[in-house]
């Protein structure tokens, strides 16, 4: 699939270079949606926002990639909100359907419809989303709507017990459609599609375009439009990427205590590979006076609201949280990452370091790496065509040279986080064999490759 994408996206890019920075109102938005975006402190589109809102608002179904942190959200959020000022059709359901992996997803989509339509009268949005009570929402969909915000599992749930009515669903938009993969989502998503009526106009966004999106834009796209907005060099340039080579656990944990007494972290996201492994690592950095907190998919949703609000208001110097967990966290004050266990696929360390850097500030991301992890370690300087730099503390260096090539398996001196929550026999995604999805393409990678819905989505942990 690679393969037939590698000359569109050879063709995208010449073409992307062609692009002109535009102003909103270029892009025929009304004159509500420029106050708001103004009012947001926006002068520019992006450049997923330069190309795909004209295309959307012509009424095309759209395939766009994007890298995270360059305004995708917004990008599918004004083309719904300009559809609003059409007339609808008689009914209740909603008129704009957006689905998200996760619940924190869902909830920076809903804010984002309402920041953009602040000037636009009554846009009645409603979030359906797992962890929550059942009534309310019940109650919610009963009520007419405008704009739908959904995980697709209780949508499905609602669906399956008739709540929904699509009768009048003009536009569906699946954001982040390379995670719902991951999650395992594709049959549900099949399943709310198929639901909705045939006629509708249907928008994926992802970061990448790789895996099993292919499949599932020909299964639900019509003639769609691609639209792929490369990483540029520049998306990195404000994010300063660190490497330290770390010796076992003891060491991997002092040289992180060192960097959390920095005085210029502000606020810091440490990643774990587990959920567990971010209770304890946070359990023991607060023993040893940092701020911290734990999120992951383990806490129901209040827990995870009071765990952000805290980090907004500046009580929580410290997030120890898993991939999923951290999708779609924007707080603008985070001035490190820290990678204190590798991702298991290249393209979440992409994701991570997103979470630092926002609105144009600059941001550190930091990566431990043990000596047996040069194969994760080159998987994701690859993927991102950029090697991190090595970086040691005086009188922290590491005291044996790292391995190169595929690792050897031993993660005894690091106490392997996967395999205390039962991951151990499961196919991992990094080992050789072609297992990560950027290499999708090479010749002969597919073999051994772990179910993309099965045994290697279910290690990954749900938001
Ligand atoms: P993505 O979905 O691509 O990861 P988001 O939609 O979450 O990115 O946007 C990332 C950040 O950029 C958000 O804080 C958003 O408010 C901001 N943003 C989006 N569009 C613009 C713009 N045109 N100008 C300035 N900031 C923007
Ligand atoms: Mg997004």
């Amino acid at each position: 699939m690679t393969s037939d994408f590698s000359c569109l996206r050879v063709c995208f890019l010449q073409y992307s270079e062609k692009v002109s920075i535009m102003s909103f109102e270029s892009l025929n938005l009304n004159p509500n949606i420029v106050q708001a975006l103004t009012a947001s402190g926006y002068t520019e589109p992006t450049p997923v926002q330069t190309r795909a809102i004209p295309e959307a608002i012509a009424g095309h179904d759209l395939m766009c990639s994007a890298p995270t942190g360059t305004g995708k959200t917004a990008a599918f959020v004004l083309p719904a909100l300009q559809r609003l000022s059409t007339p609808a059709k008689p009914g209740r359901g909603p008129r704009v359907l957006v689905l998200t992996p996760t619940r924190e997803l869902a909830l920076q989509v809903t804010a984002a419809v309402s920041k953009y339509s602040k000037f636009m009268s009554r846009v009645r949005t409603g979030t359906v989303l797992g962890g929550m009570p059942y009534p309310r929402q019940r109650k919610l969909l009963e009520s007419p709507l405008d704009i739908l915000v959904a995980t697709p599992g209780r949508l499905i749930d609602f669906i399956d017990q008739g709540k929904v009515d699509f009768s009048r669903l003009e536009l569906l938009i699946l954001d982040e459609a390379d995670r719902m993969l991951d999650m395992g989502f594709i049959k549900p998503v099949e399943k709310i599609s198929a639901a909705t009526p045939a006629g509708r106009q249907t928008l994926l966004f992802s970061a990448t375009l790789d895996g099993g999106i292919a499949t599932l834009a020909k299964r639900l796209l019509k003639q769609p439009k691609l639209i792929e907005c490369e990483a540029t060099k520049e998306n990195h340039d404000n994010i300063e990427q660190r490497l330290h080579y770390v010796d076992d656990g003891g060491h991997k944990h002092r040289i992180l205590d060192h960097l959390l007494r920095n005085v210029d972290l502000t606020q810091a996201i440490v990643f774990t590979a587990t959920k567990h492994g971010a209770d304890r690592l946070a359990e023991k950095l607060n023993d040893t006076g940092h701020a911290a907190a734990a999120l992951h998919g383990n806490m129901n949703q209040s827990q995870r609201n009071r765990t952000l609000a805290r980090m907004r208001s500046g009580n929580v110097r410290v997030l120890v949280a898993t991939d999923v967990a951290a999708r779609g966290i924007d707080v603008a004050t985070i001035t490190h990452v820290i990678n204190y266990d590798l991702p298991k696929v290249a393209e979440d360390y992409v994701h991570r370091i997103g979470r630092t850097g926002r609105a144009g500030a600059s941001g550190i991301a930091i990566s431990f790496a043990a000596p047996d992890e040069g194969h994760q370690l080159k998987q994701i300087e690859r993927y991102t065509g950029q090697q991190i730099a090595r970086h040691t503390i005086e009188g922290m260096e590491p005291k044996i040279k790292p391995r190169s090539g595929a690792p050897s398996g031993d993660r005894k001196r690091f106490g392997d986080p996967r395999k205390r929550t039962g991951d151990a026999g499961k196919p991992r995604r990094f080992g050789g064999g072609g297992e990560s999805r950027w290499s999708a393409g090479s010749p002969g990678a597919n073999a051994g490759r772990p179910s993309r819905d099965g045994g290697a989505n279910r290690s990954r942990g749900r938001g």
